[in-house]
């Protein structure tokens, strides 16, 4: 982990210690002659994976330039190429670089939240279903985890979160939630982060925020500025078509920064994730590539189910909850057994099936099969 938290950094430990570093200057991230990766998505095994809510496409030509240009410092340790990323963030998001923390993915930023928020005598608050990554890494503090269901819009039910928030570390809050691609609107997250109590920290996680198109939603990064216990986790795993590398970051303001630092670990993140992502933020294009393929490929399917007679919830991410009218599990199983995998159970919603929006190729397999499975 590089400089910024509590944490010590290796490098600053170093300059400490009177070794000091040299520092190199970050790689060239220029495209060259790559190929597009995602044209034809990238091929596994032949099984059609849609259980994870990865981005099909792969990372954009230029992080995989940046990549390859990156293998020559594969024997250095990250600490200035974290720094410059941490730069670049702060920049993107118009903040001061203290507060900005990057992660092993943002899975290590909600490891680190609840490591440093809960604990036996300050609970979690999260919604139910929600994801549910938070609550493993709380369950390890031994706090008391505390489900509010969404409420009938499957938005985040704030008012009863913030009935339940009293005495609590922390409240998490997934926007878009995954598993339903809903959002919680914007006025009622506002209202409830002016009204949360200061001594609650409220974890925004906004994994799915590209994707989100709905005039209801925003991001709350804006809001890190007035409120010292918001913390907004993002990752590089979906969008930006990064999930193997495992890039995540936070922002919040520096105190919290600080607390989430020392919970961490040195240099978490390696330098070809940094080296990708430094470039992923100048390639505005592939972004916008990756919203539009979403949106239609999502539409044609939705056509698809409306023609089978299906309903859906709204999806503001990429993937779609689909009402079966009957039990999810044995489907999930089935559609294994033809080599489209979907997403998991979740328990509160035993009749939904969680698919993640591939290419339109990767759809055309999985309607096929669902086809044949909900016939069987
Ligand atoms: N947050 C949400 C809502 C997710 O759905 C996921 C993964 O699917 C994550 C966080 C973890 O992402 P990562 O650790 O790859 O950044």
């Amino acid at each position: 982990m590089t400089m910024q938290a509590g944490a010590l950094s290796r490098r600053a430990f170093a300059q400490l210690l009177g070794a000091g570093a040299a520092l190199i200057s970050a790689p060239q991230l220029v495209a060259g002659n790559f190929t597009e990766p995602g044209r034809t998505a990238r091929k596994s095994s032949g099984v059609v994976r849609l259980s994870s809510n990865e981005n099909p496409y792969g990372p954009s030509a230029a992080a995989l330039v940046a990549m390859r240009e990156a293998f020559d410092l594969a024997w250095r340790y990250p600490d200035e190429h974290a720094e410059a990323l941490i730069a670049d963030l702060a920049r993107l998001h118009g903040v001061a670089g203290d507060r900005v923390l990057i992660g092993d993915g943002s899975s290590e930023i909600l490891k680190l939240a609840a490591a440093a928020y809960t604990g036996p005598d300050r609970k979690l608050v999260m919604a139910d279903p929600t994801f549910e990554a938070i609550a493993f890494c709380a369950h390890a503090t031994r706090a008391a985890i505390v489900k509010v269901p969404l409420d009938a819009s499957y938005g985040h039910d704030l008012s009863k979160m913030l009935d339940a928030a009293k005495g609590a570390g922390l409240v998490y809050i997934c926007n878009p939630n995954n598993p339903t691609a809903s959002i919680t609107p914007k006025s009622a997250l506002r209202a409830f982060l002016d009204a949360v109590p200061a001594t609650t920290m409220v974890l925004v996680d906004e994994a799915y925020h590209h994707y989100a198109e709905s005039a209801e939603y925003e991001s709350v990064i804006p809001l890190v500025a007035p409120h010292p216990n918001l913390i907004v986790s993002r990752t590089f795993s979906k969008i930006f078509g990064m999930a193997g590398l495992r890039l995540g970051y936070a922002v919040a303001q520096p105190a919290a920064i600080q607390r989430l630092g020392e919970e961490g670990v040195w240099d978490s993140v390696n330098i070809m994730a940094i080296a990708a992502a430094r470039a992923s933020i100048g390639d505005a294009q592939h972004v916008a590539l990756g919203k539009k393929r979403n949106r239609e490929t999502k539409a044609r399917l939705c056509n698809t189910l409306d023609g089978l007679g299906y309903r859906y919830i709204p999806s503001e991410a990429n993937f779609l909850m689909i009402d079966l009218r009957r039990d999810v599990k044995p489907v999930i199983g089935a559609m294994k057994a033809k080599r489209v995998e979907v997403g998991r159970l979740f328990p509160p919603l035993p009749h939904h099936l969680r698919i993640t929006i591939g290419t339109p190729e990767q759809m055309d397999a999985f309607v096929a099969a669902f086809k044949d499975v909900m016939a069987a």
